[in-house]
């Protein structure tokens, strides 16, 4: 099926996503954008190495972009974009960048739609836009604003040397709108050499560890990932990889274990 989205194919990069907000760490809100973030780089050809949840907390959240960049050629901050003196993550990305904050026109915009829309759809009295608002108009200079058609707070994507930061507001809908025109507008590269193979084996999982103890030697640029299923017996394996070195691995998984392949022989 042909994609929406543009696909230029560039060098597949490593992804770090750094998810921030205090009712994540309590346990009153299960995080969903690291997951969506995690599905969205597979999709596009990239690893992601590492999910971090920090709190709404200036230095912490600065400390964990430092780590995220210092392993990622791309990396994913989301949450705490709000207006509210809780929220700090600009602040933290301005900090991290060591680039001042302003006000630019896109993200301006972006409010005045945003308090429109709201108004159109009687959700607010006026479209005039609160004072507060524009705290989330703030973006570190030389960023690209993104739009986010669920909510106020644009998205926006900075260039530090090698490493694209991007910056998402919380709310999955918002973040997932703000995704959808990151990619819409080739904001993200795309890697479509990764391929991924499933195979499911009936069997648990300790009779066939050596087998893919060995196909996992054997197949070192493969990722070869072994997901046993609570309380049935079938094991899914995955391998991930450039197309040919998956092939081989696929290959050699049948040869060790075609006979307890139920799917993806
Ligand atoms: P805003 O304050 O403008 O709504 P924000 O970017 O500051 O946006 P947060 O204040 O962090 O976002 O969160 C707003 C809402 O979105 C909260 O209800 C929060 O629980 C939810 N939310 C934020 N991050 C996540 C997440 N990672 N997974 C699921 N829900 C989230
Ligand atoms: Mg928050």
């Amino acid at each position: 099926m042909a994609s929406k989205y543009p696909q230029l194919v560039r060098p597949s990069v490593d992804a770090s996503v750094v998810v921030v907000g205090n009712e994540l760490l309590s346990g009153h809100t299960e995080d969903a954008n690291g997951p969506f973030l995690a599905e969205q780089m597979r999709e596009l050809g990239h690893r992601v190495r590492r999910i971090t949840v920090v709190p709404d907390d200036e230095h912490e959240i600065v400390s964990a972009l430092q780590d995220a960049k210092a392993r990622a050629g791309l990396v994913f901050v989301c949450g705490g974009l709000g207006p509210t003196a809780d929220d700090v993550t600009i602040d933290a990305v301005a900090a991290f960048l060591e680039r001042p904050l302003h006000e630019p026109e896109p993200a301006r915009e972006q409010i005045h739609r945003i308090y429109r829309k709201g108004h159109k759809r009687d959700l607010i009295d006026s479209p005039d836009v609160d004072d507060d608002a524009w705290r989330m108009a703030r973006v570190p200079e030389g960023a690209t604003v993104v739009r986010n058609d669920e909510g106020a707070a644009p998205g926006s994507v900075h260039t530090v040397a090698d490493t694209r930061l991007y910056v998402l507001p919380g709310p999955p809908a918002e973040l997932q709108s703000v995704v959808h025109h990151l990619r819409r507008r080739d904001l993200i590269p795309v890697e479509d050499a990764m391929t991924e193979i499933e195979v499911e084996l009936d069997t648990f999982e300790a009779p066939v560890s050596s087998e893919l103890d060995t196909l996992d030697r054997e197949n070192p640029d493969v990722e070869i990932g072994s997901y046993p299923q609570h309380g049935e017996r079938r094991v899914v394996v995955r391998l991930r990889g450039e197309p040919e070195a998956v092939e081989d691995a696929h290959e050699a998984l049948n040869e060790a274990l075609g006979d307890i392949v139920i799917d993806g022989a």
